[in-house]
């Protein structure tokens, strides 16, 4: 065995080996395949028995690929936190392939797998008693854990596990790399005020959702645009708009949409201003170098502060990482606690309660159908553009004469093809001159229905 790395080194390569391995499912492409197997497999050799353990097995003592060393010296620079944005990075790519692949009937959209869709959903389950369309157990479950998380561990979920932060963080550090090294920020009298925008933007989706019945946001969000990889970009398009803007402003800028438009932000700054945890510097040992300040995602003065509490820090870390006098530390109910026990905390608090989740029977990323209601009746503006033909044609009754009667369809039509496909692989357009849609089939089993 490699015994060079210890135990929770070893299960964070075995976790990304896992997760590279996942991978395979997602690409078409052959050559992709290959290039995932064998980093996986280099990963996973990395996390198991190395390279000089397998050449001892065959009867050599001395061993000449050197591996464990270039793994060590790759993963010494590799954090925990980093694992786990890209794991999560990671996994939120492969839900959101399998559901745009499969469709809704096999895979869930990814907005299941968002705490912020049971933001939106709160005021609708609580005095209507019913879910928001695409949000369903998962998505409160998820807030449930980060909500409790949040007390103990700050802004955890934005600073570990939220991938367009992730994204914005290492863009920024490639701006670093390619000569933008200085951050361009608005003056702190305008930045000061600008970070209440997201509260607001909390607001109106919160207010807005429970009016209308809808996930309102959906259409805006850069995170839900940045899953769906160029797919309804008609339906998306200000969602596209602003990642593109997003991304673009984080090579030189630090975290923009963190800082002032994120409502999911918003709502554990919310939490975090009455946490357990805070950052303690120690004016004593300090020596105002004002590394802290320049590593900062949030762009918080750290260098001048006692103690940092602020709702916009994200419990990173990075200031702690930076300081070369060791005068800052994680403070939890007043006590130090140090990098290494504040990870523990992340994985007792949160991962673990995380991956064991999926396996309880509250853990429902959909409803048994997303045509029909609990109570038997067909909502038509609920079907989907990745339902089946044949899913459609079994829930709603609806035969396939009629389909190709009113819609032109051929008679030897692919039905277990999505709605959203069928018009581009038959070319078949509507009255209008477009591409059939979703809702040319919502049209016909309403006119049927209604026989
Ligand atoms: S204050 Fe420290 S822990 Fe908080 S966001 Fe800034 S760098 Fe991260
Ligand atoms: S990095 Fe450490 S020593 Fe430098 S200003 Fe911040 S707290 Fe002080």
């Amino acid at each position: 065995m490699n015994k060079n790395i210890g135990t929770a080194d070893r299960a964070m390569r075995l976790m990304l080996a896992i997760i590279i391995f996942a991978l395979f499912f997602v690409f078409e492409s052959w050559i992709a395949r290959t290039i995932v197997l064998l980093v996986g497999a280099f990963v996973l050799y990395e996390a198991t028995v190395g390279w000089c353990a397998l050449y001892a097995l065959i009867g050599k003592n001395t061993c000449p690929v050197k591996t464990e060393k270039i793994g060590n010296k790759i993963f010494s620079k590799i954090s925990l936190r980093f694992v786990f944005q890209a794991g999560v990075l990671l996994a939120v790519i492969l839900l959101s392939f399998l559901h745009l692949k499969y469709g809704i009937e096999k895979a869930a959209p990814i907005d299941a797998y968002c705490p912020f869709g049971a933001v939106e959903s709160f005021f609708t389950l609580l005095f209507k008693g019913e879910f928001l369309k695409r949000i369903f157990t998962s998505s409160f479950i998820l807030l449930g854990i980060f909500f409790v998380a949040s007390f103990f561990l700050g802004r955890v979920f934005c600073g570990y596990f939220c991938p367009l932060g992730a994204l914005q963080e290492w863009l920024r550090f490639v701006g670093g790399k390619i000569g933008l090294k200085k951050d361009i920020e608005l003056p702190e009298s305008w930045d000061k005020y600008l970070r209440y925008i997201k509260y607001l933007v909390l607001a109106i989706i919160v207010y807005y959702s429970f009016y209308l019945g809808d996930l309102i946001f959906r259409a805006y969000d850069p995170y839900n645009a940045l899953m769906h990889f160029g797919n309804e970009f008609d339906e998306k398009f200000w969602g596209y708009m602003i990642l593109i803007i997003v991304l673009v402003i984080a090579l030189f800028s630090k975290s923009l949409w963190c800082r002032y438009f994120c409502p999911l932000g918003a709502f554990f700054g919310i939490i975090k201003k009455i946490s357990f945890l805070n950052i303690k510097r120690d004016a004593n040992t300090c020596i105002g170098c004002g590394l802290c300040d320049k590593k900062c995602p949030a762009n918080l003065k750290i260098k001048t502060a006692n103690v940092v509490n602020s709702a916009d820090c994200i419990s990173c870390g990075k200031c702690i990482g930076a300081c070369p006098k060791n005068s800052l530390n994680y403070n939890l109910f007043g006590k130090e606690v140090s990098k290494k026990t504040f990870n523990i905390l992340v994985v007792i608090l949160v991962l673990l309660p995380l991956v064991i989740a999926p396996f309880t029977p509250f853990w429902k990323t959909k409803p048994q159908s997303n045509i029909v209601n609990v109570q038997g009746n067909i909502n038509t503006a609920d079907i989907r553009g990745s339902n089946t033909l044949k899913y459609v044609i079994e829930t709603t009754k609806v035969p396939l004469s009629e389909f190709i009667l009113q819609l032109g369809l051929p008679e030897n039509v692919d039905t277990s093809l999505m709605l959203k496909e069928i018009g581009l692989k038959y070319i078949l357009k509507n009255a209008n001159g477009n591409i059939l849609e979703t809702s040319d089939f919502r049209s016909v089993i309403d006119n049927y229905l209604q026989k």
